[in-house]
């Protein structure tokens, strides 16, 4: 039972506002006199049922959030807060989804708002130590020429160093629109360079996976937590090197799984899926990076088996071939170290009756 918080890992679902700390939010409100949904305040997490008034609940919630970012002050703020918690999780690498267009009106445009998030990456990763890259998202409730617009903007600042646009993302109602009118969108990120994340396999099944794999030639699914329902389409993801950005916290709150034991983990994993967990929304969810893998661990993996969960999360990232060559030396070491539980049971067996046996345990 090694520290989750010191393995190192990647986090590679993580929504700008729904990264959002909870005190933050409340400063935010605070300050423009704004009442929170007690839905938000009472301490628990959101939980809603997968239908359609479920999910606009948490969309009213995740909204009321949003509207209160109205400058480049708490645009920074919430970028540098979120790093500094991936940080204190263990995670060296931090793909934060943004999508520019509700911060646009604030800031001059969706070219300015784009930029302070990227310089705001820079600087979280210089103070925290925690690359942090971009995935400008696109939201299935805007027209796909608006995707277009934010896949041309992306595609100028597209890199994998930190402060960068790595990918475009799809968010948002995985049930709202047509998925091939996003093709071309996907298609313009891909020429320019960007990997495409869109969500799928989470409120929707395996045909929506299907859907997203045919039209968006996905590097990675946001989700895709559903798409073991259908064995051999699982199969099919795991040979393309699609990986799927698994968040079980959000999945049972978001009532598509009744409890974290549902989550379907094994059986994904069982079909050499690569999965990275991620919190998705903590400020709703109040579940963060190192929840996630306390869940797993709950369904049964050992330190190993989270070890290999973690490796998963970093080759799923887009780091450079560098860092990631880092990280992984360092999730052996975290394996490699002394695993506290089984020496306190060492302990407890031999109960040492010197100091020098006990420093020889
Ligand atoms: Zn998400």
């Amino acid at each position: 039972m090694r520290d989750l918080s010191k393995l190192p890992k990647a986090h590679l679902h993580l929504h700008f506002t729904g990264s959002m700390r909870l005190e933050t939010l409340v400063d935010l409100a605070q300050a423009s006199r704004t009442r929170l949904p007690s839905s938000i305040m009472d301490g628990d997490p959101l939980r809603v049922p997968a239908d359609h008034r479920g999910w606009f609940r948490f969309q009213r919630s995740y909204d009321t959030a949003r509207q209160l970012v109205t400058d480049e002050e708490t645009m920074r703020r919430i970028v540098l807060e979120a790093a500094l918690d991936d940080a204190a999780e263990g995670s060296r690498r931090l793909e934060l989804q943004v999508d520019p267009t509700s911060y646009a009106p604030f800031v001059g445009g969706i070219t300015p708002a784009l930029e302070i998030i990227l310089d705001a990456a820079r600087q979280a990763t210089v103070l925290t130590g925690v690359e942090v890259a971009v995935i400008v998202a696109a939201s299935r409730m805007r027209h796909p020429l608006d995707a277009r617009t934010l896949a041309r903007l992306a595609v100028r600042y597209a890199g994998d160093a930190p402060g960068t646009v790595i990918g475009l993302g799809l968010s948002n109602d995985e049930r709202a629109g047509d998925t091939a009118s996003w093709g071309p969108a996907f298609k313009i990120a891909r020429r320019g360079g960007l990997a495409a994340m869109p969500h799928a396999g989470e409120l929707l099944g395996p045909e929506h996976v299907r859907d997203v794999v045919d039209a968006l030639g996905p590097t990675r699914l946001g989700h895709g937590v559903r798409t073991g329902e259908e064995p051999a389409l699982l199969d099919r993801v795991v040979a393309a090197g699609i990986s799927l950005e698994v968040c079980p916290a959000s999945n049972v709150c978001l009532g598509v799984y009744h409890g974290p034991a549902d989550v379907p983990l094994g059986t994904l994993l069982q079909h050499g899926a690569q999965v990275a967990l991620g919190a998705d929304d903590p400020l709703l969810f109040q579940s963060r990076l190192v929840d996630q893998y306390a869940i797993a661990r709950e369904q049964g993996l050992d330190d190993a088996e989270l070890a290999e969960l973690a490796r998963g999360s970093i080759r799923a990232s887009l780091a450079s071939p560098t860092s990631k060559a880092a990280w992984l030396t360092e999730v052996d070491a975290w394996l490699a170290s002394p695993d506290p539980g089984e020496r306190s049971a060492a302990e407890t067996a031999s109960a040492p009756t010197s100091g020098e046996e006990a420093a020889a345990a």
